[in-house]
């Protein structure tokens, strides 16, 4: 967006918008500020010049956002159930989500696909994409964002089993270091009869449009 030369309008607060259902952490936003005119500073940039002069407080308000899930615990999500005789799977497939690498506080994008097989407990279908939401808005590895949602979700629900099977594309792996392009990594977590039973495991990874552990 070009505007015109030190005018209060390039600032981009309409992309500040806060993140579905979630507040934003509670940052210490002086802090982040002075910590990225630091980092300024520190590749030879001059943070007084006039396109940098808000950069670190909009940087803050960004980790703000990205960090809401901290204060928060999940599986609050999970807490309202449904008593249900379905015995069937529920599945969401292809929840959209964007976490933070804990290893380069760089992001990571991508989709989760989140299963069970209730044994009479069952909840909404939007609480589970916001347990991945929550997991997600916080320093993360997608192995352990993979493994707290199953294991969230066998704790709070007692289904028959779980799975969550998640493929993500890591900004450090395609804009620096190995510059993968277009690599995704997948990861799995399977509880219960889906790591148990062989034939509900293909069945719920042929169900995510997975064949053993390959997208199909
Ligand atoms: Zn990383």
């Amino acid at each position: 967006m070009a505007t015109s030369r030190g005018h209060e309008s390039i600032d981009d607060d309409a992309s500040d918008a806060r993140p579905r259902d979630l507040p934003p952490a509670n940052v210490d936003i002086a802090r982040i500020e002075k910590a990225v005119r630091e980092i300024l500073l520190a590749v030879g940039e001059n943070p007084d010049r006039e396109g940098l002069l808000k950069t670190p407080n909009r940087v803050a308000r960004a980790y703000a956002e990205l960090m809401a899930g901290l204060p928060i615990d999940p599986r609050e999500h999970l807490k309202t159930v449904f008593r249900e005789r379905y015995d069937e799977v529920v599945l969401l497939r292809d929840i959209e989500f964007h976490s933070l690498c804990e290893h380069h506080l760089l992001p990571f994008t991508g989709k989760a696909h989140v299963a069970y097989l209730p044994d009479g407990k069952v909840v909404g279908l939007s609480k589970l994409a916001r347990l991945v939401e929550g997991y997600a808005r916080r320093p993360q590895v997608q192995e352990r964002l993979t493994t707290q949602i199953a294991d969230a979700l066998m704790e709070e629900l007692n289904p028959i089993g779980a799975a969550c099977v998640i493929e993500a594309t890591h900004t450090c792996m395609t804009i620096r270091g190995a510059k993968k392009h277009g690599s995704t990594m997948v990861t799995s977590a399977l509880r219960g009869i889906f790591k148990e039973n062989p034939s509900s495991r293909a069945e719920i990874l042929s169900l995510m449009h997975f064949s053993n552990g390959m997208k199909v």
